[in-house]
């Protein structure tokens, strides 16, 4: 039975309703994106929207900016429905998105990214430059840094970028305000006034939905907070609720225990067999030995020399040290070695190992292509194959061939670089901070395949600085500082007290 659309601006218990959401759906090209999204934001409220990469957290906050156009379904406005969004008549309604990816120009200066399309003039109808810097100076202004308006946008620094994208929002005074992931790139002090700006809007009965990994946010910021998976609202909580194992629990359908999925794998012959490894300024002396099987974890604080291990071992700066690949000495020196050699390597970040503007194929088959360019056509046979395969045996998400990388989540970026390793033929496998930036379900997905790769006879040497990976997947760990190993843990003495304790 189809339930009666409530038009009413006030709901049951007497609060204001500033917007009311009914059945979102939204398709994509093989992609269903929201699956009936209802939910309803209060007037002076912040509502903490949490979900997985790929939940549908952007694309909703889209559809209500006017920039997509929902597949079905109905927005409601302070108790008008509104069909038909588009950029501009979501505006005129009051509504600004905060854009997770920024959406600023950035040949364009702080001022004229400001105010693009309205800038002040003089009397005479000319642009007043002056003007413009100064009120470009105030707006970054209000949010407690000093931004210099005159500064092209594209030389700024991303936290930088990412105030003057919030700026810029805050300046057409918007009554609801969305902000996607708004912190991801500030500072605590930066995000910090971020808080002290949104708490006044509150004041001011703006009502805000608030997207953010964070889940040490919700108390500082939340009034209420709504759950979205795969598309769907799972549900909304108050903030005194939404303690971690139930935040998770809500966005990935599965506990924080199955998140280490740590498989019993005995430990084979030495793989890979490190002496003396010394690289950058923070690397001065590291030894080690990889085995057949294991997960040899590597812990530091920042500055530990963790920071230098992988580019070394991959040949992408200048080390020096004894490097031994399955017995024989190995003169890595450059990233084609250290491929020759069976060494794959999971980058920070994720951007250096993807082009994102290409499908999963061609960046499936970037190493065999830097091997053996001359059999591109029959690589170009294996290519489709090996990607089909891979798509499913991963379950990369979106499952279609077709969408350039830059539209997966980093989860599923994570997943493909992974799939690039695993079909050149990799045996080694180095992952430098393997989670940072991707959120909990695909951490776990990550982690069930490190679990994949052992059990297929493969090594792993994991970098990282999350105490509870480690713990949770790493046979051994060393423990670094100053630039050499301080002490080697057994996976039984492995807590987050003795790996901090060695560290510091
Ligand atoms: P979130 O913001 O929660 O991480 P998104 O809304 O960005 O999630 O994405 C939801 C799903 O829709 C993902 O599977 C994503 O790949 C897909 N998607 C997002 N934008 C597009 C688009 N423009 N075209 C096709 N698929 C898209
Ligand atoms: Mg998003």
């Amino acid at each position: 039975m189809a339930s009666a659309l409530n038009l009413s601006a006030v709901n049951s218990s007497g609060a204001q309703v500033l917007l009311r959401l009914e059945s979102i759906e939204k398709q994509f090209v093989g992609v269903r994106a929201l699956k009936g999204v209802s939910l309803e934001l209060l007037a002076g409220e912040v509502q903490m929207l949490l979900g997985e990469n790929g939940a549908g957290k952007s694309t909703l906050m889209k559809i209500l900016a006017g920039e997509y156009a929902p597949t079905s379904g109905r927005i409601v406005v302070r108790g008008h429905e509104v069909s038909g969004l588009t950029p501009e008549t979501a505006k005129s309604l009051g509504i600004g998105l905060i854009h997770q990816e920024l959406s600023l120009v950035p040949a364009l200066t702080v001022a004229e990214n400001l105010f693009l399309g309205r800038m002040p003039t003089t009397r005479f109808g000319q642009i007043d430059w002056n003007r413009a810097y100064e009120l470009a100076a105030e707006a970054v202004g209000r949010l407690g840094v000093f931004i210099d308006p005159r500064a092209p946008v594209g030389r700024l620094q991303i936290a930088e970028q990412q105030l003057v994208e919030i700026a810029r929002v805050l300046e057409s005074n918007p009554e609801i305000l969305l902000l996607d992931e708004p912190t991801s790139a500030l500072s605590d002090s930066e995000r910090e006034r971020l808080f002290d700006v949104i708490r006044r809007l509150k004041g001011r009965g703006v009502g805000m939905i608030y997207i953010s990994h964070h889940l040490a946010e919700i108390p500082m910021i939340a009034d209420r907070v709504t759950v979205l998976r795969d598309g769907s609202v799972v549900g909304t909580i108050l903030p005194e609720q939404a303690d971690e194992d139930t935040c998770i629990g809500m966005m990935v359908g599965r506990s924080l225990k199955d998140q280490f999925p740590k498989p019993v794998v005995a430990k084979g012959t030495p793989v890979l067999e490190v002496e003396r490894l010394k690289a950058g300024r923070t690397l001065d002396d590291l030894s080690f030995t990889l085995h057949k099987g294991e997960i040899l974890g590597i812990f530091g604080l920042m500055g530990a020399g963790q920071e230098e291990v992988a580019a070394a071992l991959f040949g992408l700066q200048k080390s020096h040290g004894r490097i031994r690949v399955n017995g024989k000495d190995k003169g890595i020196t450059t990233p084609a070695d250290a491929i020759a050699e069976g060494l794959g390597l999971l980058t920070r970040d994720r951007r250096q190992s993807l082009v994102p503007m290409l499908t999963v194929g061609p960046n499936l088959s970037l190493p065999w292509l830097s091997n053996r360019s001359f059999w591109s056509a029959l690589q170009h046979k294996r290519e489709g194959q090996e990607v089909e395969r891979y798509v499913a045996d991963l379950k990369i998400r979106p499952a279609t061939t077709t969408n350039p990388v830059r539209f997966y989540s980093g989860g599923n970026q994570q997943k493909v670089i992974l799939a690039r390793w695993m079909s050149s033929g990799a045996s080694i496998l180095v992952f430098d901070e393997p989670t940072r930036g991707i959120d909990v379900g695909a951490k776990a997905d990550v982690f069930a395949l490190m679990g994949e790769l052992v059990k297929r006879g493969m090594s792993v040497l994991m970098i990282s600085s999350e105490l509870n990976e480690l713990i949770g997947m790493a046979d051994r760990v060393l423990v670094m500082r100053g630039g050499s190993v301080s002490a080697e843990l057994a996976r039984h003495e492995l807590s987050q007290e003795a790996l901090l304790r060695h560290a510091s």
